[in-house]
């Protein structure tokens, strides 16, 4: 029995709590990359209310999963958190229009290649450029 409570009490008990240098990761079925996203994209409330405001087209590239898979796709995007977290204090409270921005899987996991991730800006710029010079071929 001591076993066992040893056991449930390994538990980190400030798992119930939202830190807001807290990341997790999550791991997109079929995908080969991990993207560590922070708490505030994980928030379902504020990411409503980006998805609200910008819609749900990515904010780099304008893929639009409903567009390019129909009722498959409908309603499908990552939300990105622009705040870099180290600077994030503890009164932070994410702003759903300001700080967090719609982006696909493919863009929120070059956003996170670094760590701080890039900008939303200068990722569209890396994309304009390659697609630039590979139509050039
Ligand atoms: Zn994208
Ligand atoms: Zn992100």
């Amino acid at each position: 029995m001591l076993a066992a409570e040893g056991l449930g009490s390994d538990q980190p008990t400030k798992a119930a709590a939202i830190y807001p240098d807290e990341v997790a990761e999550t791991y997109p079925e079929g995908a080969k990359y991990t993207i560590r996203v922070n708490a505030y994209e994980r928030n379902t409330d504020a990411r409503k209310k980006c998805l609200a405001h910008y819609g749900y087209r990515c904010a780099v590239c304008d893929f639009d999963f409903e567009h390019r898979y129909g009722q498959r796709g409908k309603e499908f995007i990552h939300v990105h958190h622009l705040v870099p977290v180290s600077s994030i204090g503890q009164a932070y409270e994410v702003d759903p229009i300001m700080d967090l921005r719609p982006v696909c899987p493919n863009c929120h996991a070059m956003l996170h290649r670094t760590n701080p991730p890039c900008g939303i800006d200068e990722l569209a710029a890396s994309l304009q450029e390659s697609q630039g010079t590979s139509s050039d071929l």
